[in-house]
C-alpha cells in the first residue's frame, strides 16, 4: 500500500500509541474525582497541555482541548458570535476554507449574521485588499485558514492579523494543516484564537485544540460540567490528549527532517508527471505551499476515475472532487483559484508523510501514465481536441 493521503489523516505515531495506552486500562480515572488516582490523570492533562502550549508558543492556560479540528472552529466561531453578538453581526472568511469554517458560517448565517467570503487569486492568495474593504463597525471576526489542505497555499497569516488588530476585529486561524508541518509561534503571527487537530500530524483522531488568547472571553458550545475553563463540558478524553501532548512533542522533533525529506519527495513526484504526462499542471503556488502537498490538473479525464484506477494499483490519493450526496461537485477551492469545473474534476492531491519514500514515488510515476493516457482514450474531450 502506498499512502498518499496525509491531508486527510495521518497514522498514530506508535511512540502515541504507547502513551496512550495505560490510560485505557490503569489509568482510566476520571479526572474530576476526589482520590488521588485522579488527580495524576489531570496532572496527565496538564502535562499535555503543556506540550501543545510549547509547540504553538504560548501559555498552557490558553489551550483548550475539544474533539478535534472541526469541534474547535465552530466553537471559535459560533463561540465569537454568541459573545459578541450585541457588538456586531459580520463575520469575514474567504472562499477557500475547510467545510469546518465555511458551513460554520452558513449556520449562522441562518441566525442572522452576516458573512463575507474574501476571493482569492489564482495561487489561492486571499484579497488583502478586499477584505480590509469588507471591514465595517459591525465586523467581529476575521476567519482566514494558515495553509490550504487541497492545494498547499500558505497564507500572509501575520499580514492578516495585522489587519484584523487594527481595526480592532478579532482573528481567528484555521491551522489544522499547519501544526506539526511548520514552525511557528502564535505570538508571532498575532492570531487571538488557533484550532488544530492531532491526527493531522501523526496524533489519535477525535482530539484537537483551541488557542484563545489569554483574555479573551467566548461562549461554549457544549454545556455541562466546569471542565476545560467552563468551555467544553464533558468527561476529559485523557488517552487522546495523552496521544496528543505526545504528537506535539515528536512534532517539535521531526518537523526539520521530515520538511526536507517530503519536499524531495513532493517534487521529485511532480517533475517525473510534468515529463510523462502531457497537458498537466500544479494548482496553487509552487513555492508559497505545504512542502508535502502536491495538486496536479490533468486535462480531459475524471479525478475519480484516476483514484480508482491507482487505488487498484494500492495507491492512495485524493481528488478535487467531494461526492456529496451522490453526485461529484468539483472543490470549490480549485473554482475558487479559477479553474474550470471541467479542469477541476481532473485535479489528484497527493500528500506525503514520514514514512513515504522514492521507490513510492518511482511506482506512481510508472503507473499514473498509462492510467491518464487509457482514460483519455475514452474521453470524447480528448479524442474531440
Ligand atoms: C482536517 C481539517 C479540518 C478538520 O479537522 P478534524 O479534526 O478532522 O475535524 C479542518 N481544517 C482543515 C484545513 C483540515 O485539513
Amino acid at each position: 500500500m502506498i499512502y498518499l493521503d496525509h491531508n486527510a489523516t495521518t497514522y498514530c505515531d506508535p511512540e502515541v500509541v504507547k502513551e496512550m495506552l495505560p490510560y485505557f486500562t490503569e489509568k482510566f480515572y476520571n479526572p474530576s474525582s476526589v482520590y488521588t488516582p485522579s488527580q495524576e490523570a489531570k496532572d496527565s492533562i496538564e502535562t499535555s497541555r503543556e506540550k501543545v502550549a510549547k509547540l504553538l508558543g504560548c501559555h498552557s492556560s490558553e489551550i483548550i482541548f475539544t474533539a478535534g479540528g472541526s469541534e474547535s472552529i465552530n466553537m471559535a466561531i459560533i463561540g465569537t458570535a454568541y459573545a459578541l453578538k450585541n457588538k456586531g453581526n459580520h463575520i469575514i472568511t474567504s472562499k477557500i476554507e475547510h467545510h469546518a469554517v465555511l458551513h460554520t458560517c452558513k449556520f449562522l448565517e441562518e441566525l442572522g449574521f452576516e458573512v463575507s467570503y474574501i476571493g482569492v487569486d489564482k495561487y489561492g492568495f486571499v484579497d488583502i485588499e478586499q477584505l480590509e474593504k469588507s471591514i465595517t463597525p459591525k465586523t467581529i471576526l476575521i476567519s482566514i485558514m494558515y495553509a490550504n489542505n487541497e492545494i498547499g497555499t500558505i497564507q500572509p497569516i501575520e499580514e492578516i492579523s495585522k489587519i484584523a488588530k487594527n481595526k480592532g476585529v478579532l482573528f481567528h486561524t484555521d491551522a489544522v494543516q499547519v501544526v506539526g508541518k511548520i514552525p511557528f509561534s502564535v505570538k508571532n503571527i498575532g492570531a487571538d484564537m488557533l484550532s488544530l487537530s492531532a491526527h493531522k500530524f501523526y496524533g489519535p483522531k477525535g482530539i484537537g485544540s483551541l488557542y484563545i488568547k489569554k483574555g479573551l472571553r467566548i461562549k461554549p458550545l457544549i454545556h455541562g460540567g466546569g471542565q476545560e475553563r467552563n468551555l467544553r463540558a464533558g468527561t476529559e478524553n485523557v488517552p487522546a490528549i495523552v496521544g496528543m501532548g505526545k504528537a506535539c512533542e515528536l512534532a517539535e522533533k521531526n518537523m526539520e527532517k521530515d520538511s526536507a525529506a517530503e519536499k524531495e519527495l513532493r517534487d521529485m513526484l511532480e517533475k517525473n508527471l510534468l515529463e510523462k504526462i502531457p497537458e498537466i499542471l500544479i494548482n496553487g503556488h509552487t513555492e508559497k505551499r505545504l512542502y508535502n502537498t502536491s495538486n496536479v490538473g490533468v486535462k480531459y479525464v475524471e479525478g475519480e476515475g484516476m483514484l480508482l484506477n491507482l487505488d487498484f494499483e494500492g495507491i492512495c490519493a485524493s481528488s478535487g472532487s467531494a461526492c456529496t450526496s451522490g453526485s461529484l461537485d468539483p472543490s470549490h477551492v480549485l473554482l475558487a483559484i479559477g479553474v474550470s469545473p471541467e479542469d477541476a474534476h481532473g485535479s489528484l492531491r497527493f500528500s506525503f508523510g514520514r514514512k513515504n519514500t522514492r521507490q513510492e514515488v518511482e511506482k506512481v510515476a510508472e503507473v499514473l501514465p498509462p492510467i491518464v493516457q487509457k482514460l483519455r482514450q475514452m474521453s470524447p474531450f480528448w479524442n474531440k481536441k
